[in-house]
């Protein structure tokens, strides 16, 4: 039944191919009921064209659509023929000036940090190169999709609104201008109805909720009984919670799932199953019964199919409107005028609210099409926009409500259009006077959050998980309101005064909800059971805290309205005052005479809240007020005497000294809560709008207040009145035999309190408090921050306030304070405080933490130090106060205040235990130093005849009252001055002396005629010269002493080196160095060095000593002794790689033998140069390998290294290492047969060499067939006729120890396990051919390196480096010892047999397409294994040279065939030399052979130019192998940079310079042999171009180009689509940095399988593009990424940086990027070298959290 109804791909109906536009068209032109004529077409049509089966056809769905049903829309619309109807409109039409460019997900945009009015202004890419914003501080963003270009838009930038683009579309007559004027009548009364009719369609059945019944004029007469399920998003069920529902609901495959899952996320809802009522019901319920279990189920539906149809053609409308009015300004406000139109239903009925009022319940496709319907038409038609900001505030409440219930994201709601609405400056200004937005904003948000206590605060406590999701949401609220405060009015109507102060007193409810929210009590006795909530609290704090300062800076722009907002926020601070004093009996304190009524309050005993957002308001506009003097002109207006300076202090009080208390850790038991709102409180993101406004209330009650008063109620406060009130309060602890925790906390307090007293007179910052303008204010920030220590641009901008357009000021005054210093290689710019700076740095700044006090003081002590100052760190000269606040300077000469200074400098004098502490004598004599600065400045800035009252020094000349009768207290300073025990302060006291002396004499010089009182001075003078000269004294010897301890130390040093000498060696570098030490015997200086060959230099023996970095035993490397290894990584590497797309194919039939010239794929090894015995490290690696396996019993964990692959940690620097190498002697010497005389000649070598490999052919075609009898096989040895001296029965004996061979066979197999990753097998025979060829690329690669970085051969090469490369050619020249003879010999016969033609093989690749240098290193290295039967007396070194020579020649007709094609314009000057001439002969002799197909070339000088070129990295490597091979020392030329090395480079090969002489003095054999290889089948075709050949040199790979600048890589980014999903934007678009493939990273669609396991795109790459090892650009994060394998990984430093000079890895920041070469050069660098691996190894040690990432999964 099932199965009938889903039937194939239904055929097209014939009837609607016949449906013709135009007919249509004309029948509803002459129609009198349009709309009946238009349903009954869509009626009967369009149930036929969409949804005709279990899968939607979307390419024929839409062609059939634009034929049957838009065509005659369109037909209707123009009147004729729309080919041509639609241009003549977009001829007539005059463009609008706005881009209103729709972002794309990922898309980049722009903000012009200087010239947007808000941030959320942005242009696209296009219009940003073409504005002025572009040489501006501009920050760059990727879009999240949604949003347009603001370009064109007057009202969002302060200059150049317009990019040159859309500049000249403004013309004289702006705005005002009508569009439809543009428009011939008919066709406008046309599109009206037609409009009208499709609108009002689409929206119908968009917000359509019946399941199975149409709208009445849509339904047709029969219906079938077919149904969709449809499956809906939601934001509560994960993707594999779907796919798994899914694969059991409607039994489909995983793959179909993951489809079904992907489109339900990105459509919002997604047809599951086709067919009757019946089957669709029922797998509805298995969804939702299966999804039900812990969260609300997944929404289903079960809708008819004509529904569906009608309801993807009304999408299809939507987006079919939005692009017919891209043809028209008029026709844009024709659609604008239908949506508005109001409906037969009166108020809410028009089409736009009927759509935005059903927003919540439409799936997420359905949304985003008409909100950018609305974007494109009703946000770009001026006139329009505001109507439709009226129609949105008007339903703003009900939109809130219903984003807050729905779960979907803020992006996918209606509500999200407020951006665009509410910062546009005259429309937010319009809404708040005509729609009262601003109550409306702020009522709703209460609405929404009604947890209340008692009193109507705010409550979090116990709120539930929906309560907070809500919470969550209801967020975004503020953030309306943010917009529609961010631009501030420059004119006020008395409209808008009145309504903003409607919407003030709305805020102040708010506010007044908040003000002593979650109170706090002191947990006492046991710790509190329950961490209590907070963040919630805080939350809305940190949100509202730029509302709460544009709220301010309103307040400021207009007088009256600062006024009144100051009146009403006072009374709501009263109204929360409410019975604060009731009931309890005043206590009255006194001290010094002075007495003052308060209320008896205890914070450590009664509720105290940090929330006082009421009274920090009121302390804002008090400011406000300050600067304004609008407290000096009008007075009267103000409710100053309302004012109750003991009401405004008594709450930011409580909350300072709650700080104090947690601080003295009084408050322990109350748990982490209460240490993380303290944190808050301080912290950056809070302090403006909590912290700095205590201080500011403070301020505001002293300066109004005797500040006795003020000080006894603090001290009352911070519950220290007891111990300074008291008669004897300098014998606390004589008198008192009190707790010493209790000593301890009364320390700290009054520590805190003193630091308060600090702040309250030295804060002065604040435009409105002191005398300072914003700029003082952040200069004074900056300057403190960077006393603590240098700072990268971003830490500064991280601590400093962002105000709300994100922006802390500090551009425009860093240059004023601070020098930068650009980064290096690694690390970041930073910027140093300039040294004039140091002077204004205050110790007790307020914004400091604890620990950057402390740092701070610490640094400036040191360069004070370094700079031969003394340490004392004064404060500062300050700025005046603002004449409001100019009497709180008095609190520093108040009674009370000497008091306490007294009585503290009393306990250092007495100095007895523990009462009182060096901190608190540190702050008195800040204290007192600030009040001598401020007298000095009173005295300077005084004017003639007035009398400065500030007194300060008289004061503290005066003894102390009776009954005491203590000293005065400069009596007490000049005591501690010489007090041992105060060392530290000493600088400061004496500063002090100095300026009260200062002072002294300035008061004199004032009133008096200056009196003699230099003497004291003198004396004075003579013992600070004294002391200083005593100090210096005392630094000289203590520098005496450091370095007579250095010296000692060092010669300890000298010691323990000589000691231990093998080990600094080794690290040093192995054999530092065999050819250092030989260069400096006369032997070897002399001769011409010569590496190979019967020439080759003799070297004497060398004795090699090693140790061990395991056991630290010392051992001899010899041939018969125990194996001595290196730790090393073996890797397959594609960097080299000519031909990426290549790759090993099957690695079990894959033949190594000869090297292709594309060097497709190699293997790679390297090693970091520790050495081990062999059984030392065999008992490492079995350690490792048994923790490793006991570890992952427990925990399947990766770890950094993969012990099952054979993977380990080098022991001594953890480095990712694979395998061995054993250390070997070179193994040339042990088989050389120093027989010299008479060698033969390369002919007559190759004659041997080939009689020889046919006598082996012959033998083993003997021996592979097995029944012939032993005795034939000797006859046929007989017939054979064994060439002279040849002995193929003779098997060498293997002179290695057991540990070696042993040895030698574990790296060989891990060579060939990797480089082909096959199952190991030691008797496979390509063992010995990999190893070769791992030899052979290992030497390429590093000489690729050093000729990109045009560094000698035979520099200085890192030793780990040098050390690798003689192993692994030793035991690549070593290895055929543990192979077996006759696979050797087999393999050297062929390779011999691609260069010397040999009838017996048939696959012989043609010398086009075969390495020379893998052929060099692998004949050579196979050659002993022929050599060792041989006994007729040629010398091993004969046979290297002649091979050399051969495969030379080779490269030379290589290079001359494929590299000397582009002929050279310039021809020589000079007369063809000896080579130039050769090489012309032999090119025509190579042309004679190829039938002359070979271009003729006539310069001779450009053929050999070539060849030089062509081979020079061939000879390269040739004398890097040789060197390591024989252990000849290179010719001290070759190892500088700079010079030309090729005529060394011959020399030391043993090669005549002019390299064509080759062929000449083997012109026997040269013949033959050019033939042969030129008349090869494949060289023919190549010559006659139909293939390609690698052509010489080759060139270096390289990363690929990186643009300068980031945004472009963005914006390539932001249009590339999922190469899978069809055109959907890719989530993480990843660039593969080797080839420069974009991925779709980290994402379902793109993963694939590889070798059984699910992979992400980018793993998938790797093995395809790098063999395993990948480096990636994330572009949308702004990361590299390098990958190894599947489990390895690790993201490292982008090569983009700021102007800063800082990265930004995950694009948070959006300053400018651009490349930094040197960063991408060391990028470049670790893939050359093979170290991407290891990087990831190290970084994965350090970090253990990146070892848990799903690295395949990227
Ligand atoms: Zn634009
Ligand atoms: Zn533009
Ligand atoms: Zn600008
Ligand atoms: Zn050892
Ligand atoms: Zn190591
Ligand atoms: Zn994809
Ligand atoms: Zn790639």
């Amino acid at each position: 039944m099932a199965s009938e109804l889903e039937p194939e791909v239904p055929a097209i109906d014939q009837s609607l191919l016949e449906c013709s536009a135009e007919e249509t068209a004309g029948k509803w032109l002459q129609s009198t009921d349009l709309t009946r004529e238009v349903y009954q077409h869509l009626a009967h049509y369009v149930p036929k064209i969409y949804c005709r089966g279990p899968n939607p056809f979307p390419q024929k769905e839409d062609m059939l659509a634009q034929h049957v049903l838009l065509g005659p829309l369109e037909w209707y619309l123009c009147g004729e023929d729309p080919a041509f109807g639609f241009p003549k409109l977009e001829q007539a039409n005059k463009p609008s000036h706005l881009c209103g460019r729709v972002f794309k997900v990922g898309e980049p945009t722009y903000s012009c940090r200087d010239c947007a009015v808000d941030p959320t202004c942005v242009l696209c890419m296009e219009c940003f190169l073409g504005s002025i914003h572009r040489d501006h501080r501009y920050r760059m963003t990727t879009s999240g999709g949604g949003g347009f270009c603001d370009c064109g838009d007057t009202e969002a930038w302060k200059e150049g609104p317009y990019c040159e683009k859309h500049e000249l579309n403004t013309s004289e007559t702006e705005e005002e201008e009508d569009p439809l004027i543009h428009l011939p009548e008919d066709v406008i009364a046309r599109t009206y109805s037609i409009f009208a009719i499709m609108f009002h369609y689409a929206v119908e059945i968009l917000t359509w909720e019946k399941e199975s019944e149409l709208p009445a004029d849509l339904e047709t007469v029969e219906k079938s009984d077919t149904y969709y399920c449809m499956l809906f998003n939601d934001e509560v069920h994960t993707y594999e919670q779907v796919i798994y529902t899914l694969q059991k609901a409607v039994n489909c495959t995983q793959k179909e799932a993951i489809g079904f899952a992907t489109t339900v996320d990105r459509d919002g809802r997604r047809s599951v199953r086709y067919g009757d009522f019946q089957y669709c019901e029922q797998a509805k319920s298995v969804i939702v019964r299966n999804t039900s279990r812990q969260t609300k189920p997944l929404k289903v539906q079960v809708m008819h199919s004509s529904i569906v149809a009608h309801q993807n053609f009304g999408l299809k409308l939507l987006s079919w409107l939005g692009s017919i009015i891209g043809y028209s300004d008029g026709l844009r406000r024709i659609l604008c005028q239908v949506g508005l139109q109001e409906g037969p239903d009166g108020e809410n009925s028009s089409l736009v609210d009927r759509l935005m009022l059903n927003d919540s319940k439409l799936w997420k496709g359905a949304r985003s099409v008409y909100h950018q319907l609305f974007m494109s038409s009703l946000l770009m038609d001026l006139k329009y926009k505001k109507l439709f900001a009226v129609r949105f505030a008007k339903n703003y409440e009900r939109l809130q409500s219903d984003y807050v219930t729905d779960d979907h994201d803020r992006e996918f709601s209606v509500a999200d259009l407020s951006v665009q609405i509410f910062t546009v400056p005259s429309l937010a200004r319009m809404l708040i006077t005509e729609e009262n937005l601003l109550t409306i904003i702020i009522k709703t948000f209460m609405d929404h959050l009604r947890h209340r206590d008692a009193q109507g605060r705010f409550q979090f406590e116990r709120y539930t998980a929906l309560q907070a999701f809500k919470f969550r949401r209801v967020q975004s609220l503020i953030l309306d309101l943010k917009y529609v405060l961010i631009s501030k009015p420059t004119e006020w109507s008395d409209g808008l005064r009145q309504k903003f102060l409607e919407g003030f007193d709305a805020f102040l409810e708010l506010l007044k909800c908040m003000q002593g929210m979650d109170p706090i009590t002191r947990q006492v006795g046991q710790h509190i059971e329950m961490e209590p909530e907070w963040e919630a609290a805080f939350t809305l704090q940190m949100k509202l805290t730029h509302v709460i300062s544009m709220m301010q800076d309103w307040c400021a722009l207009d007088e009256k309205v600062l006024i009144e907002a100051y009146k009403k926020c006072l009374a709501v601070l009263t109204q929360c005052h409410g019975g604060f004093t009731d009931g309890e009996q005043p206590i009255t304190l006194s001290i010094c005479g002075h007495s003052v009524e308060t209320i008896r309050y205890c914070v450590s005993q009664e509720k105290v809240s940090i929330h006082l957002p009421v009274s920090r308001l009121l302390a804002g506009l008090h400011v406000l007020l300050s600067k304004s003097e609008v407290a000096y002109k009008f007075p009267e207006l103000l409710p100053l005497s309302e004012l109750s300076p003991p009401m405004l202090i008594e709450h930011p009080l409580r909350c300072l000294v709650l700080c104090a208390q947690v601080h003295a850790g009084m408050w322990r038991r109350n748990g982490f809560s209460l240490v993380n709102q303290i944190y808050y409180y301080h912290n950056v993101k809070c302090r403006r709008e909590m912290f700095d406004k205590d201080i500011i209330m403070l301020q505001t009650g002293v300066s109004m207040m005797d500040p006795n008063h003020f000080l006894m109620i603090m001290l009352s406060r911070f519950e220290l009145y007891q111990i300074f009130s008291a008669p004897d309060c300098g014998k606390r602890l004589s008198s008192e035999i009190t707790h010493k925790d209790v000593v301890q906390q009364n320390n700290t307090l009054i520590e805190e309190m003193l630091y308060l007293i600090i702040m309250l007179v030295g804060e002065r910052f604040t435009p409105g408090v002191g005398q300072v303008n914003a700029t003082d204010e952040i200069k004074r920030e900056i300057i403190h921050q960077l006393s603590i220590k240098p700072m990268a641009h971003s830490e500064l901008v991280k601590s400093l306030p962002e105000d709300e357009n994100k922006e802390t000021g500090m551009e425009s005054v860093i240059e004023a304070v601070a020098h930068f210093k650009k980064p290096g290689l690694t690390g970041k710019g930073m910027y140093e405080l300039k040294p004039e700076c140091a002077k204004e740095f205050n110790l007790y700044f307020y914004h400091f933490s604890r620990a950057e006090q402390s740092k701070a003081e610490e640094a400036q002590r040191k360069l004070k130090r370094q700079n031969r100052e003394d340490t004392a760190l004064p404060p500062p000269i300050l700025p005046p106060f603002c004449p409001l606040f100019a009497s709180l300077v008095n609190i520093l000469q108040s009674d009370v205040m000497l008091c306490v200074m007294r009585t503290v400098l009393q306990w250092a004098v007495e100095h007895t235990g523990c009462a009182w502490s060096e901190s608190m004598l540190q702050r008195v004599l800040h204290l007192i130093g600030m009040a001598l600065q401020e007298e000095k400045q009173h005295l300077e800035n005084v004017m003639e005849e007035h009398v400065v009252t500030f007194t300060f020094t008289q004061k503290i000349s005066k003894p102390g009252e009776a009954p005491n009768n203590s000293p005065s207290i400069l009596a007490m300073l000049e005591t501690l001055q010489n007090a041992p025990y105060l060392e530290v302060h000493k600088d400061m006291i004496r500063w002090i002396l100095k300026t009260f002396n200062a002072i002294k004499k300035m008061r004199e010089s004032s009133s008096t005629s200056p009196v003699a009182e230099t003497e004291e001075t003198i004396t004075e003078e003579s013992s600070r010269d004294k002391d200083k000269a005593e100090r210096k004294r005392k630094a000289e010897i203590a520098r005496l002493r450091r370095e007579k301890v250095m010296a000692q130390m060092s010669e300890m040093q000298r010691h323990f080196i000589d000691e231990n000498k093998e080990l600094f060696q080794q690290t040093l570098g192995l054999e530092a160095s065999n050819s250092a030490v030989l260069d400096n015997s006369p032997m070897v200086s002399d001769v011409t060095l010569t590496a190979l060959g019967p020439a080759q230099t003799q070297v004497p023996k060398q004795r090699q000593f090693v140790t061990c970095i395991l056991c630290q035993e010392e051992q001899e490397v010899k041939v018969e002794s125990k194996a001595m290894v290196l730790a090393a990584f073996v890797q397959r590497s594609t960097v080299l790689s000519k031909n990426r797309s290549k790759g090993i194919q099957d690695p079990e039939k894959h033949d190594p033998l000869f090297m292709h010239p594309d060097l497709s794929c190699g293997t790679h090894t390297g090693s970091c140069g520790h050495i081990m015995h062999a059984h030392c490290w065999q008992r490492y690696f079995d350690s490792v390998q048994a923790k490793e396996q006991r570890r992952q019993q427990r925990l399947r964990l990766h770890t950094s290294y993969d012990v099952e692959n054979g993977e380990f940690l080098c022991p001594l620097c953890e480095c990712l290492s694979n395998t061995v190498i054993p250390l070997l002697l070179p193994p040339r010497n042990i088989f050389n047969k120093l027989n010299f005389s008479d060698q033969p000649n390369l002919t007559q070598w190759i004659r041997t060499i080939s009689q020889q490999i046919n006598a082996l052919q012959i033998l083993r075609k003997e021996e592979s067939i097995p029944n012939i009898a032993s005795s034939k096989n000797s006859k046929n040895m007989d017939k054979l006729q064994l060439p002279e001296g040849f002995r193929p029965d003779f098997h060498p004996k293997n002179p290695y120890s057991d540990s070696i061979k042993e040895m030698l066979t574990t790296f060989g197999t891990a060579v060939y396990k990797v480089g082909l990753k096959v199952h190991p097998n030691e008797e496979d025979p390509r063992v010995p051919l990999m190893c070769w060829g791992s030899c052979a690329y290992t030497i390429q690669s590093i000489e690729r390196i050093l000729s990109d970085e045009d560094k000698p051969l035979f520099g200085p090469l890192p030793c780990r480096l040098d050390d690798c490369l003689r192993s692994l050619t030793r035991f690549a020249a070593a290895h055929w010892t543990v192979a077996l003879l006759s696979v050797v010999q087999g393999h050297f016969c062929k390779l011999f047999a691609s260069l010397v033609p040999d009838d017996s093989y048939g696959d012989l690749p043609c010398i086009l397409d075969i390495d020379m240098f893998h052929l060099l290193v692998g004949l050579v290295l196979a050659f002993p294994a022929l050599h060792c039967q041989d006994f007729s007396g040629i010398s091993l070194g004969t046979g290297d040279l002649h091979i050399f020579h051969l495969v030379t020649m080779a490269h030379i007709v290589q290079i001359l065939l494929t590299s000397c094609t582009e002929a050279n314009g310039m021809d020589q000057e000079t007369p063809a030399g000896e080579e130039e001439l050769a090489v012309l002969a032999l090119y025509k002799t190579l042309r004679q052979c190829t039938g002359s197909v070979l271009k003729e070339i006539p310069s001779g000088w450009h053929l050999w130019r070539s060849v030089r070129a062509g081979i020079m990295p061939f000879l390269k490597c040739s004398a890097l192998f040789f060197h390591y091979l024989s252990g000849v020392p290179a010719p001290p030329e070759i190892q500088v940079a700079g010079t030309r090395h090729f005529e060394h480079l011959c020399n030391y090969l043993s090669l005549p310079s002019n390299l064509i002489s080759l062929f000449q003095e083997n012109s026997e054999i040269t013949k033959v042999l050019i033939e042969s290889w030129c008349q090869n089948s494949e060289v023919k075709r190549y010559l006659n171009g139909e293939r390609d050949a690698i052509s010489y040199p080759r060139e270096s790979n390289k990363l690929i180009g990186l643009p300068e600048d980031y945004s472009s890589l963005i914006n390539q980014a932001s249009n590339f689509s999922c190469p899978k999903s069809g055109g959907d934007k890719s989530r993480a678009p990843t660039l593969c940095l080797v080839c420069g493939t974009l991925l779709c990273s980290q994402s379902y669609c793109c993963q694939t399988e590889l070798e059984g396991e699910d992979v992400g795109a980018c793993t998938a790459h790797t093995y395809s593009c790098g063999s395993g090892v990948g480096i990636f650009l994330r572009v949308r994060e702004c990361q590299v990424l390098f990958l190894a394998g599947k489990t390895k990984g690790c993201f490292y430093s982008p090569p983009y940086l700021d102007d800063y000079g800082e990265t930004d890895q995950g694009l948070r920041r959006g300053n400018p990027l651009h490349l930094c070469k040197e960063r991408f050069k060391k990028i470049q660098r670790l893939w050359q070298q093979h170290s991407v691996t290891e990087e990831i190894g190290h970084a994965q040690e350090a970090n253990q959290t990146l070892v848990g990432v799903d690295w395949q999964h990227l």
